[in-house]
């Protein structure tokens, strides 16, 4: 190119260009410290051009040490962000940093036709650079062009218009010096620039280096001053093959801050409908704010290359908040708000298909390796189970690794197991519901159904609680609390069903109703118990009696209704009691109802009339 002579040309921006000065410095960007990461990209997309280019035009030497060097000079409160990329010459300029209907990106891969290549690895066009003038008075751009013998110089206070100028700068790349705002100084340390090219930048494939006038003043040896911040590799996009065990264990350090060894790594390239890579982590340990109402997932979300986010809810349902990794992706623009990714038809269908990864990864894990499942199963299974508890389309694929703990098996059981081994004539899956499996096993309730070897689910995270009487039915089985409404699990062959209840029981029952009638909704003769001499029942209706105190625990209201007391014929303590004449009857009675609740772990409200009314019974 010849030698060309440009007088300092000020120039409007385009009205868009104003425009978007404006919104960018008011409201595209709430967090201002991504300026950074904007200039970083950019600085970095040149390098990668120019990598590009290099391949074809033997003139630049293949070998290129790319890099991207910031400068802070507190005193003067500039931050420099310099690069040896592509460079603009004064066209460029204009059209790059004046107009955002022309991109330079845009221009590059026109230029570059039909050839493939790296093109899919230069960012795609946006407005990030503007984003400067969120923390700058004035932005000040210097830039050689590899194929172009002169600089040009460029100078805008991003008020209305630029301008552009021959200079002697004569390095092949581009140096953009920002004059930091009075109210911005917190980015002239050398600290807060680290963490933020750490935070958002760390995997930009050049190093990043940062210096600081001051140490240069103080002549400090070389690596006092300038220091590479980043580690410079993406290693999600390398090639799986030349990636290190030690490599992937390293990564999910970085990002997850468990320092022991990942689960399983979950590593893969999607492309046809949406195009992204995928990095994954099944973790061994818990984190600690699993629970905690505030703990967001785990996920960063990059295109490109470039982080833009780890907040984005949309992007792997809550339920999986526990998976750290890094999913990367082409088809949206670096400049895309967070408000509108939370809606983006690109990011839903990421988050479906990541999710069906995982749970096919999770299935595979139960499958191949039991053991491992299992404890992965005790951390995060009461997590998984919350996706059952909501509407999508994962229960089918949750289903199938579900474990629980059972009345008849020492091992826990799928439910698939239990229909295809403890399976029964009604076509139910038994459960009941507490704090622990041994309680649960010794309950009342449980009595028959374990002379008769009916298998029942010993529920104890709160969570099924929730989805089971939600989900009513797994296949054709119903799921059925034992600890509500009327058992029934004689089979046809069974005659006995068909006996009718003697009229004194009957007898007995109703006079116990009304002596009870302001404890107890109804009371019953059980056919669930066979040592207890009585428990405690919610109506079918009503909400079942481990949850209401698990509401109850957590200030939740709900309604009081009573609860129905059974009471077994056959034993012996209520055939004394039925055997007394009325006046005793009225007295010992409520030991009955005492002695359900005592079975139920609650506290009498009179223990010690209680023990005497039972010392007192003994002796008569
Ligand atoms: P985007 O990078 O998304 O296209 P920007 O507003 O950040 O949008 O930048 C506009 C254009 O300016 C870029 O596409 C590029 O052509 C040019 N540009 C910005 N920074 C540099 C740089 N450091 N080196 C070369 N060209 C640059």
């Amino acid at each position: 190119m010849t030698k060309q002579q440009a007088e300092k040309k000020t120039v409007k921006f385009e009205t868009e260009v104003s425009k978007l000065l404006d919104i960018v410095a008011n409201s595209l960007y709430t967090e201002k410290e991504i300026f950074l990461r904007e200039l970083i990209s950019n600085a970095s997309d040149a390098c990668e051009k120019l990598r590009y280019v290099s391949q074809s035009d033997s003139s630049i030497e293949k070998t290129k040490q790319f890099e991207i060097r910031i400068h802070i000079n507190e005193k003067n409160k500039t931050i420099t962000i310099k690069d040896n990329g592509i460079g603009m010459d004064e066209s460029d300029m204009k059209s790059n940093l004046g107009t955002i209907a022309k991109s330079g990106t845009e221009d590059f891969i026109k230029k570059m036709g039909d050839k493939k290549g790296d093109v899919n690895q230069i960012g795609k066009f946006g407005v990030g650079f503007y984003s400067s003038f969120m923390v700058s008075d004035q932005v000040v751009v210097r830039s050689k062009k590899y194929d172009c013998q002169d600089g040009f110089l460029w100078t805008s206070d991003g008020k209305g218009t630029f301008s552009i100028e021959n200079t002697n700068y004569n390095t092949n790349g581009t140096e953009i010096t920002l004059s930091i705002k009075k109210e911005e100084n917190e980015f002239l340390t050398k600290h807060r620039i680290e963490e933020i090219i750490k935070k958002y930048s760390d995997f930009v494939p050049f190093p990043i280096f940062v210096s600081l006038e001051e140490d240069k003043k103080e002549k400090k040896d070389e690596k006092e001053i300038e220091s590479q911040v980043n580690s410079a590799e993406a290693i999600w996009l390398k090639d799986k093959t030349k990636i290190k065990e030690e490599d992937y264990k390293n990564f999910y350090n970085q990002i997850s801050n468990f320092y022991d060894d990942p689960l399983k790594t979950i590593h893969f390239k999607a492309e046809g409908v949406v195009n992204y890579t995928a990095l994954l982590y099944l973790p061994k340990s818990q984190p600690q704010d699993l629970y905690h109402p505030d703990r967001k997932n785990k996920l960063k979300l990059y295109v490109n290359k470039v982080f833009i986010s780890d907040k984005l809810e949309s992007l792997i349902p809550a339920w999986l908040r526990f998976i750290p990794g890094v999913v990367d992706t082409e088809d949206l623009s670096l400049n895309i708000s967070r408000e509108i990714l939370q809606n983006n038809a690109v990011i839903n269908k990421i988050s479906n298909a990541i999710t069906k990864r995982i749970l096919k990864e999770i299935s595979d894990l139960k499958k191949k390796n039991p053991e491992e499942f299992i404890s992965f199963w005790k951390n995060f299974g009461p997590v998984i189970k919350e996706g059952l508890y909501e509407f999508n389309d994962f229960h089918d694929q949750i289903f199938e690794f579900t474990l629980f703990h059972c009345s008849e098996k020492k091992e826990m059981i799928s439910l698939d197991d239990y229909i295809l081994n403890f399976s029964n004539e009604k076509k139910k899956i038994y459960y009941i519901s507490g704090e622990n499996k041994e309680n649960l096993i010794n309950s009342p309730q449980m009595e028959l159904f374990k002379n008769k070897k009916i298998n029942v689910l010993l529920i104890t995270d709160p969570v099924d609680e929730f989805w089971m009487p939600m989900k009513m039915n797994f296949k054709e089985y119903e799921f059925t609390s034992i600890t509500k409404g009327e058992i029934d699990i004689e089979e046809k062959s069974d005659k006995s069903q068909d006996k009718e209840e003697p009229k004194e029981n009957l007898d007995f029952v109703t006079y116990l109703k009304d002596l009870l009638k302001d404890k107890v909704k109804d009371v019953k003769v059980s056919k669930r118990l066979t040592t207890s001499a009585s428990c405690l029942v919610a109506d079918e209706n009503d909400m079942d009696m481990h949850l209401k105190k698990l509401m109850a625990a957590n200030n939740q209201t709900i309604s009081d209704e009573k609860r129905i007391l059974e009471v077994n014929i056959n034993h012996s303590l209520v055939s004394k009691v039925m055997s007394l004449e009325k006046s005793q009857k009225d007295k010992f009675g409520e030991i009955l109802y005492d002695h359900a609740k005592l079975m139920e772990g609650e506290n009498l409200d009179d223990p010690k009339r209680y023990t005497n009314l039972i010392a007192e019974l003994v002796s008569l």
